[in-house]
């Protein structure tokens, strides 16, 4: 960004800022990042949405030796190939005027991450964009159409549970009579401590009580293509999907959004949502293959009661799992899922999702 553009005070600002951080950290305001990618981003803060470049040394991952001190070296500088920041970052910004800012820090990044395709980048290609900061995540279902698969369902809430972020079940379009067989398995659910929300985007059903649970939350809607997650964010708040980017309005006005993730900040509540439409696969942070049982979490009670402190609870000898799963106190189909997501992580880490 030129300085030209700039007052003379704003631009003191800048340059005290990039020289020192004890100086800077008084000016800058802290914020969110709600949208944006590659060196362009809308950071929400106190003053109101700003349009963000970001300062080149934060492209920039320095690694220093083991010395440290003054005679520090700077042995390796690795320019990053992907995004230094990420949707969902907090980070704090110098306001240059107009409606226009600089990010000067990121605040270590907190809650879960996930990462999507890139709809841009075209076939084949890995680009990914990052939603980071959630901390809820809504495994969304329908009750018939298209038919519920619940690994995926133990997958997502298994992930969920690695990074600790809160999972919530939304069984959607319960205008369509769900099956007996699946209402019981959703009490399983229920009865380990995983909220169950019936609704129904078309009749507006349990609509309410779903919004309720989205305030001071940053909640993404998870789920197959065709379950209505997009119904529900319009049914959640009306006009949602329709919203104008941030971003494209300052750099093609009036343009709507057609892909890239974004934050949107609930009305009232102090919530935001993913808005992740259109999303055919997302990566969470891998569940390492020791903690799956403790991503299980009705297993908890049984755990440190096997005879072999490192029991994978598949064949062992005098296994607290598996006899709580032959006597009726731990649900046999959840035990299933922890069987093929071991043998699936003892491949390759489990992380990615696909939801085609
Ligand atoms: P998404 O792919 O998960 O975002 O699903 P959409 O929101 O695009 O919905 C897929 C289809 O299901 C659309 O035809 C919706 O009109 C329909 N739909 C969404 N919610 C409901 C519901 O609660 N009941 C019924 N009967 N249909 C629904
Ligand atoms: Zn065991």
């Amino acid at each position: 960004m030129s300085s030209k553009h700039r007052s003379s005070r704003q631009s003191e600002r800048a340059t005290g800022a990039s020289e020192s951080e004890s100086a800077s950290t008084v000016q800058l305001a802290e914020g969110l990042i709600v949208d944006g990618s590659r060196g362009l981003y809308a950071v929400e803060t106190p003053d109101g949405l700003l349009r963000c470049t970001i300062r080149g040394r934060l492209r920039k991952e320095l690694e220093y030796g083991s010395r440290g001190g003054a005679g520090r070296q700077v042995k390796r500088v690795t320019v990053r190939e992907h995004d230094p920041v990420a949707i969902g970052d907090r980070v704090r910004v110098l306001p240059t005027g107009g409606e226009s800012g600089v990010i000067e820090q990121v605040v270590a990044r907190a809650g879960g991450a996930f990462t999507r395709r890139d709809p841009n980048a075209g076939a084949g290609n890995l680009a990914l964009t990052t939603v980071a900061g959630l901390d809820q995540l809504i495994a969304v279902f329908a009750a018939c159409e298209p038919a519920p698969h619940l690994r995926l369902l133990d997958r997502l809430l298994v992930l969920a549970e690695s990074q600790d972020i809160a999972a919530l079940i939304c069984l959607n379009k319960v205008d369509q009579q769900p099956d007996g067989w699946l209402l019981e398995r959703l009490e399983v659910y229920r009865a380990v401590g995983y909220p169950v929300v019936m609704t129904s985007a078309a009749t507006g059903a349990g609509v309410s009580e779903l919004r309720g649970r989205l305030d001071g939350h940053t909640s993404a809607f998870v789920g197959p293509s065709g379950v209505g997650k997009s119904s529900l964010l319009n049914a959640v708040q009306p006009g949602l999907a329709l919203r104008v980017s941030a971003i494209g309005e300052t750099t093609h006005k009036g343009r709507h959004t057609t892909t890239g993730t974004r934050l949107v900040p609930l009305d009232g509540g102090g919530g935001y949502i993913a808005d992740t439409a259109g999303i055919r696969a997302l990566a969470l942070g891998a569940a390492s293959l020791r903690q799956l049982d403790t991503c299980f979490r009705e297993f908890a009670a049984y755990l440190g009661q096997c005879r072999l402190s490192d029991c994978t609870h598949l064949h062992e000898p005098d296994c607290a799992i598996r006899a709580a799963v032959a006597n009726g106190s731990l649900d046999s189909e959840r035990y299933e899922s922890y069987g093929k997501l071991f043998d699936e992580g003892s491949k390759a880490p489990i992380s990615l999702v696909a939801l085609e």
